[in-house]
């Protein structure tokens, strides 16, 4: 346990023992398994407020939970796991809410093939999650030869018809965010970084443009959605080149497998889908990673595979081919729109007439950052088991605190052997 918060802090704040006011390890893993919730929430309610979307309760429930955690607040563990809960049960929230700005504001999503490559001339990068700021670039790109691409996690706005559809949105570059540093130096224009994840530039910082809170040395901090001086740096930057086209289909969105319901639970039944899983999250350079490769390539050619977040970047470069005219491995968007992977269990469990846990469906996430803490306790809210998570368990849970979880909600590790683990799930 490290605790520093308060001016009671002593050396023993900082050992195994309690602290001076009393607070112990597991206390502490559980306060810090809310703050780090509630950082992830508050990122998700941050890009809904900028689609002009709030909900008082979710933020009156951010203050309170915040202020639980103060010294002297909460020594109970119940309580405290009770509030860990209602931190992913506020989530959902927030992701709800931002999938419907994103619906609402850049139209239905749907599957599109998306060009990964550059064309010769002025372009402008932009990585992170906020969809927003692409459409104000795009808006001030246009009538103009600057050709905007997405990095990273801006992958699914090409789904969003009001986005692809704009004529200078030229296509995709490059994968997950650990492979920022040679992505970014090899692409010759500036690079926008709206949110997470950025890696602290490496001989290239006078190029990076980043938005709001979202900064590194070195780099232009914009604190308007005025982007004429990437525009601008965008003329004045060597030409891209152009690249070998590739091409890739995103955009399964949650409405899109909706539509699709009646096909998929005739396909089960009829024996033609034996499981569905999700395997995402968060991409990083571990090379633990590969056992969500690994795991993804030895999933059955009978089953789907749902994918979001960057962790997608892991296995979409495997051809895992099609099933039912489909392919296989359907990406459904941001880590956001783990949403929307709640709502195709939910109704595939409506339409089975069975419990979510009671369905062929199997969720293996990888987790790097605060929003997908976030993400699993929303997931823990909703009673969903035996969830695997990986590479390595959060630092942040003592083995008490996870034991708890393993017990009530048969959270897993990701194993040694993704072959075992695949097995494991589909009963062989
Ligand atoms: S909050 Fe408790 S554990 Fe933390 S520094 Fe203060 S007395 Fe020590």
């Amino acid at each position: 346990m490290f605790c520093n918060q308060c001016e009671q802090c002593r050396p023993m704040c900082q050992n195994d023992g309690p602290g001076v006011c009393g607070k112990d390890p597991d206390v502490q893993s559980l306060q810090e398994t809310v703050l780090y919730g509630l950082k992830g929430l508050a990122a998700y309610a941050n890009h809904t407020r900028r689609l002009g979307k709030t909900d008082e309760a979710m933020s009156a429930f951010i203050e309170e939970a915040l202020f639980a955690t103060m010294t002297n607040v909460n020594f109970d563990i119940p309580a405290l796991i009770e509030l860990v809960l209602a931190v992913g049960k506020h989530n959902l929230t927030a992701m709800q809410l931002l999938d419907a700005g994103h619906t609402e504001r850049f139209g239905k999503p749907s599957p599109t093939a998306v060009t990964e490559a550059t064309e010769p001339g002025p372009g402008i990068l932009i990585t992170g999650h906020d969809l927003v700021d692409l459409a104000d670039l795009l808006e001030q790109c246009r009538g103009t030869d600057v050709k905007v691409y997405t990095h990273g996690e801006m992958l699914p706005a090409h789904m969003y018809p009001k986005l692809r559809e704009h004529p200078n949105l030229a296509g995709h570059y490059g994968g997950a965010w650990q492979n920022q540093r040679t992505e970014f130096a090899a692409f010759s224009g500036p690079v926008i970084a709206t949110t997470n994840c950025i890696l602290i530039p490496n001989g290239y910082a006078n190029r990076v443009f980043t938005t709001r809170w979202t900064a590194v040395p070195g780099g232009t901090r914009l604190t308007s959605s005025d982007f004429s001086s990437v525009i601008a740096k965008a003329k004045e930057c060597a030409p891209l080149k152009k690249s070998a086209p590739k091409s890739s289909t995103i955009g399964f969105h949650w409405t899109t497998l909706l539509d699709l319901a009646p096909t998929l639970v005739d396909a089960v039944k009829a024996g033609q889908i034996s499981r569905f899983f999700v395997i995402g999250g968060c991409d990083g350079a571990e090379l633990g990673r590969n056992y969500f490769s690994e795991y993804a390539k030895l999933t059955p050619a009978s089953s789907f595979i749902l994918t979001l977040g960057c962790g997608k970047y892991r296995i979409r470069n495997d051809d895992h081919g099609t099933l039912l005219g489909l392919p296989r491995l359907l990406d459904m968007g941001q880590c956001n729109d783990a949403f929307g992977a709640i709502q195709v269990a939910v109704k595939l469990a409506e339409a089975f007439n069975c419990g979510v846990n009671d369905l062929p469906l199997t969720l293996v996430l990888s987790w790097f950052e605060q929003k997908a803490v976030s993400v699993l306790l929303t997931l823990l809210s909703l009673g969903v088991k035996g969830i695997t998570i990986g590479p390595r368990p959060p630092a942040f849970i003592t083995p008490n605190v996870f034991k708890v979880l393993q017990d009530t909600f048969d959270l897993r590790l990701s194993g040694s052997s993704a072959a075992a683990d695949v097995a494991a799930a589909i009963g062989n």
